[in-house]
């Protein structure tokens, strides 16, 4: 059976989970493949309310394996809170229903530490990161002194490793922020503790995946972020510090590109991006407001307010390239009703020149005026709405326009946060 992958087409937030949660039902196994703790997801069980950051969405369904693959930066210590956080629930994880690869880097203590000094040493400057250590740990395992799962099952290589990574870190954080050297064997300590938890969650899940899709099981693959906060694809330096992008999925799991016959681009109706870089169509108006009040436009993790904006067709489009979408799955179309008139951003003027298609360096997207088109807008509250033909005829309008100007079909649009306000489209909604 070949394995679907879903990514999120803008700045992350489309509602990956909804979707995902959508899609689970036909799956087998639900695969993490880049981040860390810093994609939340809400889950809603036994009226408590709880926050997963690394665990895949797919722990609730006892029919799935959750896999936390290789481009994935774990802190172990976050890991195993949120199995006890799951366990407080009465959900008992079994560990095969929950596998990591032993081949993916830990978040360490001075991870932690050098971002918020770093952070704050760059004051306005700072990146604005969620300061759970991601970004250095990325970097470290590109400068190949990163520690990895498998280094846990081995005390000696693990103390080796760790004398020589801080010999460096400590001359940063002494001499450089005038803070107190990290010693070895505290860390030790810790993380001997965590590797005995998490032993019998360590698995070669390439091979796992692998024979899984032998076997005609169905595979789903997951992004946290999304393309246009992709250290390579996004834009960079307002990024995240790993690939969110679809072909990423395949290098962090271990599998070929043969493998995968299905790219769901999760779109929101509008645009949303968190903290600082360029947003051509943020609206900072009542428009935008009334966005972000009707989407409920705050952090998962952070909280924090997020930007709003009309729908901006070229990088849908970018998206769509970029990721080898086959198909769209649509959030948050209902959050548009009441508006009198919607705009759709087309292209981008620049300097004297229009852009249709996403611009090719950085000046170029921070001067982009957004073109827009105005489409008809509907009045009508769609969350009782349960298949497309009763959607009111503007809105079907706008979402032809949207599959149009992306040039890729629309296959799903979510019109609540609730699982069957979700309106199945036969072939694309235009016949
Ligand atoms: P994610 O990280 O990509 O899952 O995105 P968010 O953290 O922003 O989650 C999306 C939020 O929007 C969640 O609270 C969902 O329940 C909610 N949501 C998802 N789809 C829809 C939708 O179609 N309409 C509305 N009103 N809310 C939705």
């Amino acid at each position: 059976m070949p394995a679907s992958i879903v990514v999120g087409t803008q700045w992350g937030d489309e509602g990956k989970g909804k979707a995902t949660d959508y899609l689970a039902d036909r799956m087998d196994f639900v695969v993490r493949y880049q981040g860390g703790n810093n994609a939340g997801h809400t889950i809603l069980a036994e009226g408590h309310t709880l926050k997963l950051q690394l665990i895949p969405s797919g722990i609730l369904y006892p029919h799935i394996t959750s896999v936390i693959a290789d481009g994935v930066v774990v802190d172990p210590r976050v890991l195993l809170e949120e199995v006890d956080g799951l366990a407080a629930l009465g959900i008992a994880i079994d560990p095969s229903r929950l596998v990591v690869s032993g081949n993916c880097h830990m978040i360490m203590p001075y991870h932690l530490e050098l971002e918020k000094v770093t952070e704050r040493f760059l004051g306005k400057n700072a990146l604005g990161t969620t300061k759970r250590g991601i970004g250095p740990a990325y970097a470290d395992k590109a400068a190949r002194i990163g520690l990895r799962i498998q280094d846990l099952f081995d005390e000696k290589i693990l103390r080796q490793k760790l004398d020589v990574v801080l010999k460096e870190k400590n001359q940063v954080l002494t001499r450089v922020y005038g803070r107190l050297p990290i010693t070895a064997g505290l860390i030790v300590d810790d993380y001997v503790r965590y590797a005995e938890r998490l032993r019998p969650h360590v698995v070669d899940t390439s091979k796992l995946i692998h024979e899984g899709l032998r076997a005609g099981k169905n595979v789903l693959l997951e992004g946290a972020q999304g393309t246009m906060l992709d250290l390579d694809k996004g834009t960079y330096p307002f990024v995240t510090s790993s690939n969110p992008v679809a072909g990423y999925a395949l290098a962090s799991v271990g599998i070929g590109p043969r493998e995968v016959d299905r790219v769901v681009g999760i779109t929101k109706a509008y645009v949303t991006r968190v903290g600082a870089g360029p947003l051509p169509t943020e609206d900072t108006g009542s428009e935008g407001e009334r966005l972000g009040a009707r989407g409920r436009e705050f952090g998962t993790v952070t909280g924090r307010k997020r930007r709003c904006g009309w729908f901006d067709a070229v990088i849908a489009r970018y998206a769509a390239r970029v990721n080898g979408l086959t198909e769209l799955f649509v959030t948050k179309l209902d959050v548009l009703s009441g508006f009198e008139t919607l705009k759709v951003c087309t292209a981008y003027r620049a300097g004297d020149e229009m852009f249709e298609e996403f611009p090719p360096n950085q000046s170029l997207f921070h001067d982009a005026e957004p073109v827009y088109e105005e489409l008809e807008g509907w009045d009508e509250d769609l969350g009782r709405v349960r298949s497309f033909g009763d959607l009111p005829s503007p809105a079907r309008k706008y979402l032809d326009r949207l599959q149009d100007l992306a040039g890729v079909s629309i296959g799903v649009v979510s019109v609540g946060p609730a699982r069957e306000q979700s309106l199945t489209a036969k072939g694309g909604i235009a016949q």
